[in-house]
């Protein structure tokens, strides 16, 4: 009984299973080696008949594309193997110009490989296709060219130097720039959709003054901002255009020019005023003979402190349009050294001046003239900022391929503070004792300038109340010097 049972079980799943599995395996097999002719039919009614069935459908599908682009292959085959439209078209042909607002964009060209007679409603549809296509072409192409031209103005938009900044009719950020983005320390991630005032807060310091972009960290940058309303084809204000440009340089050279104004100005009257009053005695007054020396004195210290300031200027003005150059040749700095003290010894009454020379120095290659400049201002400053008196000492040291000169002095010193801006064209520290003694402010930025321009360095330390100590350095040459025994 259960053997016949179990007999009965394995036809019964022989037939429900085993043999349409079989015919369904080997359907799946005729489909992969590429036979799409074949149907796929299984008439079980479970899950092995609803595979069965979708395998016929894809089956169907497959065929039907295979059939569409073997018509394709055998279009493009004739079309490139075509010498003449005669031969592509074999029987017909309808030509169809593709028109847009009277501009001739192409033409639509139909083959028909038997005899075909269009009717007029047939041309009259192709036609109708045609103004179709054309616009349709028509449209593609603007959008292409649109397309093109809002790239151009993308890239433009965002390599332009100055800070661009778009908004909202609201007054929201839309866009902005990469120099924009450098200046505010915003990204235009950030940025937008944040109010225009967040994003590009600016302060000016007085009423109608100039105005300073305050950065995203607090930095002020001066800036001169140009807006724009942007407006739509109708009319419409859609939004706002902001052009933000870095003026530092320019207000850098504002401050300059007046500085040099009111420098130039007052060093100027300072000195003619003395030699108009001494001229004046000397031409109205009768005097003494020493007195009448002393105001000829004072008349040649006051045109000695013209003469250099007009001097300065014009060095200053030379080396900035590059009309200043060297002259250089080899050097022997000691004897440089003492020519130049020579006339500070005979007039300084409170100072001692020193030299610290070695036996021997390698010979310096430099401009004797500028050489002798650079000496002479930092010696005239450590006199003049030394209005008690003490030592001036100036010491030559060769280390390794150049020589350094310091110039030390006992005098008023300075503060880190006052430091910061020493080499700087007209600065001068803001102190009582400096603005006693006449000056510009431009001799140490000339002296920076020519020991750079002789590839050397220039700098200082300084302890108020203690004194300064000015060191530079310039290049040694292993030339002999011309004429001479060292
Ligand atoms: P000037 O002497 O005409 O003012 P400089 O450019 O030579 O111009 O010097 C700039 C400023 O540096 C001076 O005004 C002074 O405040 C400071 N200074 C220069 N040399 C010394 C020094 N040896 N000791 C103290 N302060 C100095």
């Amino acid at each position: 009984m259960m053997l016949a049972a179990l007999v009965l079980l394995a036809v019964w799943l022989r037939r429900a299973v085993g043999a349409p599995a079989d015919a369904l395996r080997s359907a799946s097999g005729r489909l992969a080696g590429g036979d799409l002719e074949t149907p796929v039919t299984l008439s079980v009614d479970n899950e092995l008949g609803a595979v069965a069935s979708d395998l016929e459908t894809m089956r169907r599908r497959l065929a039907g594309r295979m059939e569409a682009l073997e018509r394709l292959r055998h279009l493009s085959a004739q079309v490139v193997g075509a010498t003449s439209l005669q031969r592509l078209t074999e029987v017909a042909l309808a030509l169809v110009p593709l028109l847009s607002r009277g501009r001739f964009l192409g033409l639509l060209a139909l083959c028909w490989t038997e005899r075909h007679q269009l009717d007029r409603e047939q041309e009259a549809l192709l036609g109708l296709a045609g103004n179709q296509i054309a616009g349709a072409l028509e449209a593609a192409l603007r959008l292409e060219e649109a397309e093109r031209a809002a790239g151009e103005a993308r890239a433009v938009f965002y390599a332009i130097a100055d800070g661009v900044l778009l908004t909202d009719p609201f007054g929201r950020v839309t866009a902005m720039n990469r120099a924009l983005e450098a200046l505010t320390g915003w990204t235009e991630t950030d940025a937008r959709g944040r109010p225009y005032a967040e994003v590009l807060p600016i302060a000016t310091d007085q009423v109608g003054g100039p105005a300073d972009l305050v950065s995203r960290y607090g930095r002020r940058v001066p800036v001169a901002v140009s807006s724009a309303p942007i407006f739509d084809a109708r009319g419409r204000v859609v939004g706002g255009v902001d052009v933000i440009r870095d003026v530092s340089r320019e207000r850098e050279i504002d401050e300059v020019k007046s500085a040099l104004i009111s420098t130039v100005s007052h060093e100027l009257r300072t000195p003619l005023t003395l030699i108009h009053g001494f001229a004046e005695l000397l031409v109205l007054r009768d005097m003494p003979v020493e007195r009448q020396r002393s105001s000829a004195v004072e008349i040649l210290d006051a045109s000695r402190r013209l003469a250099r300031l007009i001097d300065d200027l014009l060095s200053v003005s030379r080396m900035e349009s590059g009309r200043l150059v060297l002259d250089p040749r080899p050097l022997d700095l000691a004897s440089v050294v003492e020519r130049i003290l020579s006339p500070f010894r005979a007039m300084a009454a409170k100072h001692t001046l020193r030299t610290k020379l070695p036996g021997s120095l390698p010979v310096v290659w430099g401009d004797p003239d500028k050489v002798e400049q650079i000496l002479t201002n930092l010696v005239g400053n450590a006199i003049k900022y030394s209005p008690g008196g003490g030592e001036v000492l100036v010491t030559v040291d060769q280390d390794g391929d150049t020589v350094q000169v310091s110039v030390r002095d006992q005098g008023i010193g300075m503060s880190p503070r006052d430091m910061g801006q020493l080499f700087e064209k007209f600065y001068r520290v803001d102190r009582e004792e400096v603005r006693r003694t006449g000056g510009t402010g431009l001799g140490l930025y000339i002296t920076k300038r020519l020991v750079e321009m002789h590839g050397g360095r220039l700098w200082a330390e300084s302890w108020p109340g203690v004194g300064s100590v000015f060191r530079f350095t310039l290049p040694t040459t292993s030339d002999e010097l011309a004429g001479s025994g060292r």
